[in-house]
């Protein structure tokens, strides 16, 4: 499948920016950027890690542990800042505005309509169904990519923020043959590694037009450093690499980056996602048991979800406690639901005693 044909012809014809470090080696006596010579801060980590300098486009290192953590060639990743960034790119470049349209399956994460509404292209959801533990409707999902113009990107979450319900490999690939030859299929995989279910980012090999979002923000711990990745075909990366911006990481992100994946926080990292499944399905049963809770998922990432009688009553009642937990009540499907993350062990206790107080003054 030829997919420069789905991407904005405009994007295809124009000519890439070149900038100082990826038009010549970054080593010798650097004039060609306009930069200083040397820092001004006397901490000797700006020095460490050349603060004075631009930093890699796509810093090579980074690209390389990235491409070995996904099990998927360099040449498959993009390095960007946060998964949201890698949104926001893919709409750029595949949406031509007021004439392509993406898909999204509400509830869902609010950033994929967000990015097509800045773009200008038009947003067609396909709801999930709450009767059915919020599963997708892939059979109207599939006729809706095979009969709708204009659809350039689908927005698939895998496990989906806020309901936490996985994609199976056979849905996925029953969604990628109807999309073939006509949009992108986006997987953001931002908390797979909470799932009892691999990675697709091995089949971005088979499939040209699959796209998979991966990102340090959630297992990694490390959502401050604003770090993700982009997996998909050379072509795909190709296109995106005109419309980032020429420096996108900061070299304090590269550095910290590399620290979060590094061999030493990777047995933290695997502890860290064990306990965060057990604690939540503790927080489950805890909460499940309650009779003011009418339903709860469980789901596969690092939250639970519980509808309530009193949402907005549950959230201001945790906050008078210190405890921020999310309102999704005002949100079609949703009514009545709060979102509530996984915290450390004595976060969820002092949760837990909340939750108790709140059910004997109801
Ligand atoms: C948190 C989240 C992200 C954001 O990831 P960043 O890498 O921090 O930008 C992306 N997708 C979903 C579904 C999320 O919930």
């Amino acid at each position: 499948m030829d997919i420069e044909r789905l991407a904005r012809p405009e994007i295809v014809a124009m000519k890439p920016y070149v900038s100082a470090r990826n038009s010549a080696a970054a080593d010798g006596i650097l004039l060609n950027a306009n930069e200083a010579p040397g820092v001004h801060v006397a901490d000797p980590r700006w020095r460490e890690l050349s603060l004075h300098r631009y930093p890699q486009p796509q810093p090579a290192l980074l690209r390389s542990r990235l491409a070995e953590l996904y099990a998927v060639s360099e040449d498959n990743v993009l390095v960007t800042r946060g998964s949201d960034e890698g949104i926001d790119l893919l709409t750029r470049v595949f949406c031509r505005a007021g004439q392509d349209a993406v898909v999204e399956c509400s509830p869902c994460f609010g950033m994929y309509r967000i990015a097509a509404n800045i773009q200008g292209a038009r947003v067609i959801d396909v709801p999930r169904q709450a009767e059915n533990e919020f599963r997708i409707d892939f059979e109207k999902l599939e006729r809706t990519i095979r009969e709708q113009v204009g659809v350039r990107l689908v927005f698939l979450t895998s496990p989906n923020n806020p309901t936490g319900d996985l994609i199976g490999r056979n849905q996925l690939e029953s969604v990628l043959r109807a999309a073939e030859g006509r949009a992108l299929v986006v997987l953001d995989e931002a908390y797979i590694e909470f799932a009892d279910e691999n990675s697709a980012a091995e089949l971005v090999g088979r499939w040209p037009h699959l796209v998979v979002l991966r990102t340090l923000s959630k297992a990694w711990a490390a959502a401050g450093i604003r770090c993700g990745a982009v997996i998909a075909n050379p072509v795909v990366i190709g296109l995106l690499l005109r419309v980032i911006a020429p420096y996108p990481l900061s070299a304090i992100t590269i550095d910290a980056a590399l620290r979060a994946i590094s061999a030493d926080s990777k047995a933290n990292q695997r502890a860290f996602v064990d306990s965060v499944r057990r604690r939540r399905a503790d927080l489950y049963r805890f909460m499940s048991a309650f009779d003011w809770v009418t339903e709860a998922w469980q789901g596969e990432a690092n939250f639970i979800l519980v509808r309530v009688a009193d949402a907005a009553g549950l959230v201001g009642w945790c906050a008078g406690h210190g405890i921020r937990i999310r309102d999704f009540s005002a949100q079609k499907q949703l009514e009545g639901c709060v979102r509530i993350s996984m915290g450390s062990p004595a976060e969820m206790a002092e949760l837990k005693s909340a939750l108790l107080a709140y059910g004997e003054q109801l």
